[in-house]
């Protein structure tokens, strides 16, 4: 069964989408740690990051670059904080994190958001991409 990721790539479940390419896409996580937590995915449906080929984590890698600098520059904060988990949802996934403090760091914080905070946040990164 494709994962929830994979449905959100095709268009079938929405997504606060940030930016996509022939290879990857990069939306807002829906629980973010902090305002502008970002996910970057790959397209190719593959669980564990370390599973995937040298290609495609090296792409993955330099999207999740030029996104955190979008983020870096969009959002007040010290640096973007870069981790992978993937307990939850069987897709790897880079998270982009908006850090001020070991507290959104530690994914036990979370900071609820409107509909309008979403779309006023992706447009505000959407902008500094380069
Ligand atoms: P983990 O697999 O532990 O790295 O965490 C999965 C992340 O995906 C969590 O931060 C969730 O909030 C996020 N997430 C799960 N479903 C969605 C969704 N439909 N849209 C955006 N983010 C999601």
């Amino acid at each position: 069964m494709a994962s929830i990721f994979t449905k959100i790539i095709k268009g079938e479940i929405p997504s606060y989408k940030i930016a996509e390419d022939e290879n990857f896409y990069a939306f807002l996580d829906i629980n973010p740690n902090a305002a502008g937590h970002t996910l970057c995915i790959p397209k190719k449906e593959v669980d564990r990051l370390l599973d995937l080929d040298e290609e495609t984590y090296m792409g993955l890698m330099a999207f999740s670059r030029k996104i955190g600098l979008a983020i870096e520059a969009a959002i007040p904060c010290d640096r973007v904080g870069i981790t992978v988990i993937g307990l939850e949802v069987p897709h790897v996934h880079v998270h982009l994190i908006p850090l001020n403090e070991m507290r959104d760091a530690t994914f036990q914080h979370k900071v609820p958001h409107s509909k309008e905070d979403f779309m006023e946040i992706a447009e505000k990164i959407k902008e500094k991409i380069k």
